[in-house]
């Protein structure tokens, strides 16, 4: 690949020269700064630059749901951080989808807003029965987030309705609904793109050093000056800054098409570590990293075989019972999680700020992530 020092006069030029912002992450945070920024200061120069051929992180290789929180892991979050902490999340993750929304469209994400179902096995029968009885309460504090009436409701029929095995009880989310992940990047990029944004693919960033009036990116392919840089590497911020922030691999497969398939949603299972849905008449599956937390600590971009194995199991003994699939594909993501379960927004030094820690919510919370970035970069903000 040619280094900087080789490109012609008008290359560097046009995208090298007088850069007022560089964007390092081509993911949901990076385009959602640089559309944000960009409405900010119209006539700002800014520079978005990705390591991979493609986004090499979370954003196109996430399960699309469009989720703001099942009622179990609203349970348990409130066991551990608090009422309101976890209130204002939820509702951090419902304005992030509106404006997701707004931003792609529901034709560009391709929404359906099927809903999703929280699913309890025999041996979680302890925690439904301690859930359940909140709902009303959760129905009431969702109302004053979303304006919507009973959003969850008990749906003890799940398992005849999909046909699956094992499974006890849900709790059905009227309000969720999933998203064509590729189809929502495809549309981020054209429009960043369309907005006179460069972006720079095959470009890996090693350090960032302020100087005078700016910063200094150095990178595999020369040295990048720019006025400002955010940093939106979200799972490998760590290369690039000491923030509280670790990779966290996922790992999902999908089935080949199946004849006359009936599930029609999106589904959390043993609270939320694995989660399941249908798509082009496939079950795309995912989750496990419960089972060996350590080893899926890495920003390592590989399935294993111990989380593979599970998720077989699993889609053949309890998804699909009765039914005959074979599995076409898969492959592995990586999130960024930290000791709280809330993204880094921040001001980092004079020239560099940073958009990270997404956990397993981006697609929810991106947008709102990148907006309020941009807003922070173009008022100077601490
Ligand atoms: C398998 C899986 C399933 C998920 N399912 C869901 C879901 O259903 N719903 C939901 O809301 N969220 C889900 N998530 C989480 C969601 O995808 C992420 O939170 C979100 O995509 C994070 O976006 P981001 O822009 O912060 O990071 P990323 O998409 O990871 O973007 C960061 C980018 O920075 C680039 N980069 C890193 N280091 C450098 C460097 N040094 N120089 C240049 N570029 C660099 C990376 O290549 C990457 O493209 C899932 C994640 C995974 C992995």
């Amino acid at each position: 690949m040619l280094k900087t020092n080789q490109w012609s006069y008008w290359e560097r030029k046009e995208i090298l020269e007088e850069i007022d912002l560089v964007i390092v992450g081509a993911g949901i945070v990076g385009y959602s700064t640089a559309l944000a920024f960009q409405e900010n200061n119209p006539t700002a120069k800014i520079l978005v630059i990705e390591r991979g051929l493609l986004p090499s992180g979370a954003s196109t290789k996430n399960a699309g749901f469009a989720c703001f929180g099942s009622a179990s892991e609203i349970y348990d979050d409130i066991q551990s951080f608090g009422e309101e902490t976890v209130w204002k999340t939820v509702e951090l993750r419902w304005k992030g989808l509106q404006a997701l929304r707004n931003r792609i469209g529901d034709k560009g994400l391709k929404l359906h807003m099927n809903g999703s179902w929280d699913l309890f096995t025999e041996s979680e029968m302890d925690t439904f029965e301690a859930v359940s009885p909140q709902i009303t309460y959760y129905n009431e504090r969702l109302e004053e987030i979303t304006g919507e009436r009973n959003v969850f409701s008990i749906d003890s029929d799940v398992q005849q309705q999909f046909g699956f095995n094992h499974i006890e009880t849900s709790i059905y989310n009227r309000l969720e609904g999933q998203i064509d992940t590729g189809s929502m990047m495809t549309r981020f990029h054209q429009l960043v793109v369309s907005k006179g944004i460069h972006v720079l693919f095959g470009c890996e960033v090693d350090s960032i050093h302020e100087k005078e009036n700016g910063a200094v990116l150095h990178t595999h392919l020369g040295s990048i000056e720019s006025k400002k840089v955010a940093v939106c590497t979200n799972g490998f911020a760590r290369q690039l800054l000491k923030e509280d922030v670790e990779p966290a691999r996922a790992q999902v497969l999908i089935t080949k098409p199946i004849e006359g398939l009936k599930i029609n949603g999106t589904f959390h299972y043993q609270k939320g570590y694995f989660y399941f849905r249908n798509i082009d008449n496939r079950i795309l599956f995912g989750g496990g990293r419960n089972l060996a937390f350590e080893e899926e600590t890495t920003s390592t971009i590989a399935t294993s075989e111990r989380i593979m194995y599970a998720l077989h199991e699993i889609l053949s003994e309890v998804i699909l019972p009765q039914t005959a699939y074979e599995v076409d594909h898969s492959w592995a993501g990586i999130m960024g999680v930290g000791s709280v379960k809330k993204p880094i927004i921040k001001h980092i030094s004079p020239s560099v700020y940073c958009g990270i820690r997404l956990g397993g919510m981006g697609v929810a919370i991106g947008s709102l992530v990148g907006e309020e970035l941009a807003k922070m970069i173009s008022t100077n903000e601490e």
